[in-house]
């Protein structure tokens, strides 16, 4: 053990090489170790770009071949990895490729292909991430039965798939199979897709993507998945004991994601739920060990990743301005898009405040009429007499970049009325955020 390193990061997804350039550019000795052969973690890897690149090509007007969608996401995600490998070189962070094992406190373990290091250190940062959920009794075989990683991999255009989940990444593999020709069939346990989410844009969702040749089949629980011959047949029960059936090429198992915990078992931990627990400074229940990200509580997201990871770094080095914690906005990238950020009508009914809501229609926005895609709505959630900023809630083009705005105007705790009042470029599709606003009060003016 010659060294000792201020700060060891186990795992290079987004939140861990965030955090590990975060705190070497604040002057700590940073060391991370990642399995993978290139950093950047399932977001990079297997998740949120790789899914990106595949659905901004199967959406364009006339879509590439499959085998060209897949070489050019390969050169999106490797070009993306390497500006990662510049940064740890340019602000000093050690990159180990193997993988790490916390021995106790101020301790790890790299198991790299040249052999096995010990590194002394004085705070770990476990930012172990997350993997694919799997549904009992269905085994993903990469063949008939994929998960996400293969449906972003795979070079064969199945005629018919069943997708086990609607919720993000179930309908974003959707809206990109069905683009691409496949008859596609989302399962939900549920009795609707989009679990969580405000009931207005899934109604509107749901009406948009039958349109577009997607089924659906809520409230339906999986029992099994069987072959016959080359064919999978998924054998489904509802409420009610009624059973059902689809009949499918591929099965795709899209039934939610698990933290990466049983690595550190045997610190025993204490846990929140099956995630690790930690404090408001990412301390686990072992001093010197912090943890974020999925393996934490909270929306497995990247950018809550990435976030916790500027902030994890700058408290840990005393940076006299650590960035403060914001509303985490939420995306679905289908076709139109979906996005959100803070509470749903029927969260804040729940919470007992008294509830108006507004809506705006991108039928009435000029960008989105000039641009051809119009269908969609932004509705936004006000807590009556105060005009307190509740949530915003958005279906349609480019929701997710107009989203943002609204993060900012919840983060900064703006009324309805403050956010109403700014001034949108026009045309543009954030006029529909303000025209909503608007709405909420009683002052829309184009409807
Ligand atoms: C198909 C799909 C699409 C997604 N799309 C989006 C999206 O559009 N937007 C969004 O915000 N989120 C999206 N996500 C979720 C996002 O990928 C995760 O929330 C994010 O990657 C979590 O970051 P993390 O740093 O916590 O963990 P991860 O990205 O999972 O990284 C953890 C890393 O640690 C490594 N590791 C674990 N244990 C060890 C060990 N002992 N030694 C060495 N290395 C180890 C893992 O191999 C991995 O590289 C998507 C996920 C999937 C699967």
């Amino acid at each position: 053990m010659a060294d000792t390193w201020d700060l060891v990061v186990i795992g290079g997804g987004p939140g861990g090489y965030v955090a590990a350039l975060r705190a070497a550019r604040l002057g700590l000795k940073v060391a991370l170790v990642d399995r993978g052969a290139l950093p950047g973690g399932t977001c990079l890897h297997y998740g949120c770009i790789p899914s990106k690149s595949l659905l901004e090509d199967g959406w364009q007007t006339v879509p590439k071949p499959l085998a060209a969608m897949l070489e050019r996401k390969e050169q999106v995600v490797r070009g993306l990895a390497q500006g990662i490998v510049s940064l740890f070189k340019k602000y000093g962070v050690t990159w180990l490729k193997g993988s790490g094992l916390v021995v106790k406190a101020g301790e790890v373990e790299v198991t790299e292909a040249s052999g096995v290091t010990t590194l002394a250190c004085r705070h770990i940062l476990l930012a172990l991430g997350s993997r694919s959920r799997a549904l009992p009794g269905v085994t993903v075989d990469g063949v008939g039965i994929w998960d996400s990683s293969h449906a972003l991999a795979s070079n064969n255009q199945p005629g018919r798939m069943a997708i086990l989940g609607g919720g993000a990444i179930g309908l974003e593999m959707a809206s990109l199979w069905s683009r691409l020709g496949s008859r596609v069939t989302v399962v939900e346990a549920m009795a609707d897709i989009l679990p969580g989410w405000d009931a207005t844009l899934v109604r509107h969702g749901r009406r948009l993507w039958q349109k577009q040749g997607i089924t659906f089949q809520c409230g339906m629980q999986v029992i099994e998945v069987v072959r016959q011959g080359e064919e999978r047949v998924v054998n489904l029960v509802d409420g009610q004991g009624s059973p059902g059936q689809v009949t499918a090429d591929v099965v795709l198992v899209a039934t939610g994601r698990q933290p990466n915990v049983e690595q550190v078992s045997h610190l025993h931990l204490a846990m929140s739920g099956e995630r690790i627990w930690v404090d408001e400074t990412f301390q686990t229940s072992l001093p010197g060990i912090y943890a974020l990200g999925d393996c934490t509580p909270g929306p497995m997201l990247a950018h809550r990743a990435m976030a916790e990871g500027v902030r994890f770094a700058e408290l840990l080095a005393h940076f006299p301005h650590p960035s403060p914690t914001s509303p985490i906005p939420m995306v679905v990238y289908t076709h139109p898009e979906v996005a959100a950020v803070g509470l749903s009508e029927s969260q804040a009914k729940e919470q007992g405040l008294a509830v108006r809501c507004g809506q705006a229609f991108f039928t009435a926005n000029p960008r989105a009429r000039t641009a051809d895609h119009a269908d969609g709505v932004v509705k936004v959630v006000m807590e009556e007499g105060s005009e307190r900023l509740l949530g915003v809630h958005m279906i349609g083009p480019q929701v997710s970049e107009l989203v943002a705005t609204a993060t900012a105007a919840l983060s900064q705790h703006w009324s309805v009325r403050t956010l109403a009042g700014v001034i949108f470029p026009h045309p543009s599709l954030g006029e529909s955020l303000k025209e909503a606003c608007l709405a909420v009060l009683g002052e829309a003016i184009h409807q």
